[in-house]
């Protein structure tokens, strides 16, 4: 299939998110970059709302990198430790905030080389910051844009990287910060990990998961599974794995 229909079903994935959550945002809250910066650190291997809850009060007593570098570190484990592997946590924003001040003024940079050199900031961080708190339009591939692009057949990798180099070829440049929140959205509403809600999905003449949840009602589960698609979906290349 020629590359342009594959951009076409990507544009209407994005046209059918667009108006089942036109509201979408990214769950967690941040009030600037470096907010933004310490929630996702913290979101490892945690649940958003968590998260949130745990920022809620952090960032009254830690506004600045300043105020984490100076932290004790038993107090800074103790304000984090509903979210999870507290220790390693405080350690990475002890050491992401010093590399912030050492090297940029105490200021998140809004590069993604720059990003990339501090502790704890892997790609889909940077990404996630770019698109949300810098306005850069970037895909960062979590959990469920890594989930739900496999199931719609945007990529064939498990590497994020990977799986971010694919979607760049397939999202329009001013959508990715976008399509990602889009895929969050449906990921948590719809497109679940476990069993996915294929019968209420708008996407579902438009995915070729094989592994669809059937319909209570109707026919055989494998036929109410196997919606037909309304973009035959190619085969992608492995070239890049
Ligand atoms: S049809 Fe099912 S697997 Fe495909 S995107 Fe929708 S919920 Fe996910």
């Amino acid at each position: 299939m020629a590359r342009s229909e594959e951009q076409r079903r990507v544009l209407e994935i994005l046209r059918r998110l667009k108006q089942a959550y036109p509201d979408a945002q990214l769950a967690l809250r941040y009030r600037s970059p470096f907010e933004l910066l310490v929630a996702l650190i913290l979101a490892a291997r945690c649940t958003d709302e968590k998260v949130n809850q745990v920022t809620a009060e952090l960032f009254q007593r830690y506004r600045t990198p300043e105020d984490f570098v100076r932290a004790r570190r038993e107090e800074l484990e103790r304000a984090i430790y509903a979210t999870g592997f507290y220790r390693q946590k405080a350690k990475t924003l002890k050491a992401c905030c010093a590399a912030l001040l050492e090297r940029y003024h105490g200021e998140v940079p809004d590069c993604l080389d720059e990003l990339l050199t501090l502790p704890g900031v892997g790609r889909k961080t940077a990404n996630i910051l770019l698109g949300n708190a810098f306005g850069k339009p970037a895909i960062g591939v979590d959990t469920h844009v890594l989930r739900l692009a496999q199931r719609l057949g945007l990529t064939r990798q498990n590497n994020p990287d990977k799986v971010e180099e694919d979607l760049d070829q397939l999202v329009p440049v001013q959508d990715r910060t976008r399509f990602c929140i889009l895929m969050q959205a449906h990921g948590r509403a719809v497109c679940l990990a476990r069993r996915p809600k294929c019968d209420q999905c708008v996407l579902a003449d438009l995915c070729p998961y094989p592994d669809k949840t059937p319909a209570r009602t109707g026919a055989t589960a494998r036929r109410r599974g196997a919606t037909t698609l309304k973009f035959p979906v190619a085969p992608r290349s492995r070239g890049r794995s």
